[in-house]
């Protein structure tokens, strides 16, 4: 399965990801037996060593993210926005309900052992977060003005622990390694994605038209590491670890 997920995101079947890491032992066991030319094979032996180099690399690199899951409950109220939102703009990308989340940090591509390290500081923040709860609010885009990319959601949390969790997760996160987001964090949840510049007019006419909903509202007890799998049928998620919030002290407020 990984080895798809390497094609889908390197452009698909070519040979680096076909041959895998077994190239360096063939070309190996041909110099040997079939006595060519060493100049051309030792060049022939550095590529193949850099081609296996760089398939052995895309073979163990994980797309990854961590994210808070949503309940059944504001899954259907997302479903029913999209379907209200649909009728005036029948032509976006529509986010299945099933695979809409609130991103706190987009890993992107990561080594199989660094999963590990992740799931260790992503242990800690859960360590030092109690259950809170947050809301849906209107609905936006990105970017805000001229041409629609993302149709979304906004959360509201006005206690401020979720800013405090996306915090601490880019903190222990940027402390093993990955580069803190430099963009100020804004909540959404990713309704649907616009390829066609010349609909962001009648999208941002529909999206005034359109309310949010109050009935997006849940508790969040856990954060998720996910890993995301690109494909042609759509991405698809897959949990890699949950981290429950175990702390019974009040948290601490970001502003
Ligand atoms: P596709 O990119 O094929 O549309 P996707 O967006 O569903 O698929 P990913 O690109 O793997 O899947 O993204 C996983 C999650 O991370 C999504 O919530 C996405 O919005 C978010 N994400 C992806 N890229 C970034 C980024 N550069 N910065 C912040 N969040 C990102
Ligand atoms: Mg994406």
């Amino acid at each position: 399965a990984v080895t798809g997920d390497v094609d889908a995101v390197v452009g698909g079947g070519d040979e680096v990801g076909d041959r895998g890491g077994n190239v360096c032992g063939v070309d190996h066991d041909r110099g040997v037996f079939a006595g060519v030319d060493p100049q051309r094979d030792a060049e022939d032996s550095r590529r193949t060593a850099r081609r296996a180099a760089k398939s052995i690399s895309f073979r163990l690199a994980m797309r990854c993210f961590v994210a808070i899951e949503l309940s059944e409950q504001v899954r259907e109220s997302l479903d029913t926005i999209q379907s209200r939102l649909r009728h005036d703009c029948p032509d976006l990308s529509w986010v299945r309900p099933a695979n809409i989340h609130l991103t706190l940090k987009f890993l992107g591509e990561i080594e199989a052992e660094q999963a590990d390290a992740v799931r260790v500081a992503l242990d800690g923040v859960a360590a030092r977060l109690s259950p809170f709860e947050f809301e849906g609010g209107g609905l936006g885009t990105f970017p805000p003005s001229g041409r629609v990319n993302v149709v979304w959601v906004g959360i509201e949390e006005l206690s401020g622990v979720l800013k405090t969790c996306q915090r601490e997760c880019e903190s222990v996160l940027a402390a093993i390694g990955f580069a803190a987001e430099d963009r100020p964090f804004h909540p959404h949840l990713t309704l649907a994605r616009n390829k066609n510049p010349r609909l962001s007019e009648k999208i941002r006419g529909a999206i005034v038209k359109c309310e949010g909903s109050r009935a997006v509202r849940q508790t969040v007890a856990a954060v998720t590491f996910f890993q995301s799998h690109l494909g042609q049928a759509g991405s698809r998620y897959e949990v890699l670890s949950l981290h429950a919030f175990t702390s019974v002290r009040p948290q601490r407020q970001v502003p």
